[in-house]
């Protein structure tokens, strides 16, 4: 199976979401349970929405040599016990996308409606929910890569636009930044790493992400990119092989992809003994840490809301009297389920042998 985000995790949060998914959204996202949100940002044709794909383990993104990504694509993935995949954009509540190249369709003419046909670029949210078995309730966001020539109807200062644009979703301090380099430009050039430098300056939220290893310059290669000897990186650097442009063009699949990715690493000596930082699903499995990592730190905070909340909701319970059916009612048994859960899963995550990352 395809690499996908939050494999590892799943069984931890699974649970924790359920619960969650059963508060309205307004008061889910007052007791802080919101998870992280992953953030691709970096230059025009970088590889940005071929990594966010590869993540997802599925074709559906607009992707090409041109500026394609020029709304932000709010991608939210919802898991499911059912065996179907589909997808649901928020333009279009209740129509269930099973085919995913008509989802990219979709894409591509909302993005029109919204940011012209001409090459413009918008700041409205494209919002697509993709409802799998597979995946873990995240949210992945698809940016607009930064450009400094303006072209088409592009207005003059499109570069601080977008930069601005970018820092909207990455300046949250819950935000996973995937900082994306292609590796056939010069790493102290990056945007997505002088970008998320602004944002996360400690770099404690930030993955270095190089991709077209396969494009290098004849007799160059990533090595000391991805061991952090040109830019140190605290949470590092994953390098990958998305598929070409020609690729594309032959509707290669991502399973054929990800066997060249493997054939890629394995076989070029200059990236002996770096298997741990090489290939999509490398990115994935260091997602997972990290995720699992932040929701064990939010912890502590999410309990302490979860009470505050508690009795509020208890207050007003009281007020209203004993109906089994009033909101304040339920309010209280899912806070209540919430926080035992919560307990629960401290005590599994600090009893550490128990919780491991590594599938
Ligand atoms: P974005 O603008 O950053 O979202 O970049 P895209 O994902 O749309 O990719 C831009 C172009 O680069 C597409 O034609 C991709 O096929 C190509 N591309 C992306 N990653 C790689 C890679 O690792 N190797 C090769 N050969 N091409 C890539
Ligand atoms: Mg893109």
């Amino acid at each position: 199976a395809p690499a996908t985000v939050g494999q590892a995790v799943i069984p931890l949060v699974n649970r924790l979401q359920d619960i969650v998914a059963r508060l309205d959204g307004a008061s889910a996202a007052a007791a802080g349970l919101e998870l992280p949100q992953v953030a691709a940002i970096g230059g025009q044709s970088s590889g940005k929405s071929s990594v966010l794909e590869a993540l997802v383990g599925r074709d559906f993104l607009p992707r090409g040599p041109d500026i394609c990504t020029r709304r932000p694509l709010v991608l939210q993935l919802v898991r499911h016990s059912a065996p179907e995949e589909w997808g649901e954009f928020l333009h279009a509540p209740g129509r269930r996308f099973h085919d995913f190249e008509q989802i990219k369709r979709e894409i591509q003419s909302e993005t029109d409606k919204e940011a012209g046909g001409n090459k413009g670029v918008s700041d409205k949210q494209i919002r697509l929910k993709i409802f799998s078995p597979n995946v873990l309730d995240i949210t992945l966001v698809d940016l607009p890569g930064i450009t400094r020539v303006p072209v088409g109807d592009q207005p003059s200062d499109i570069e601080s636009r977008i930069r601005s644009m970018i820092m909207q979703y990455i300046k949250h301090p819950s935000c996973i930044i995937l900082a994306v380099t292609p590796a056939n430009a010069d790493l102290a050039n990056s945007d997505a790493l002088q970008l998320a430098k602004l944002a996360d300056p400690d770099g404690s939220r930030t993955i270095g992400v190089i991709t077209k290893l396969d494009i290098m310059d004849r007799g160059t290669d990533a090595r000391n990119f991805l061991l952090g000897n040109v830019i140190p990186l605290k949470l590092g650097y994953v390098g990958v092989v998305n598929r070409s442009q020609e690729d594309i063009n032959f509707n290669r699949s991502i399973k054929d992809a990800l066997a060249f990715e493997e054939k890629f690493f394995s076989t070029l000596p200059a990236y002996h003994g770096l298997a741990h930082c090489c290939g999509v699903t490398q990115l994935a499995k260091k997602l997972n840490t990290i995720l699992l990592k932040h929701i064990t730190y939010m912890l502590p905070g999410l309990k302490s809301r979860i009470n505050a909340q508690l009795v509020a909701v208890a207050k007003e319970h009281a007020a209203y009297g004993d109906t089994a059916e009033s909101t304040s009612g339920q309010g209280v048994k899912l806070l209540n389920i919430l926080r035992k859960y919560c307990e629960a899963f401290s005590s599994m995550v600090e009893g550490k042998n128990k919780v491991s990352t590594d599938e």
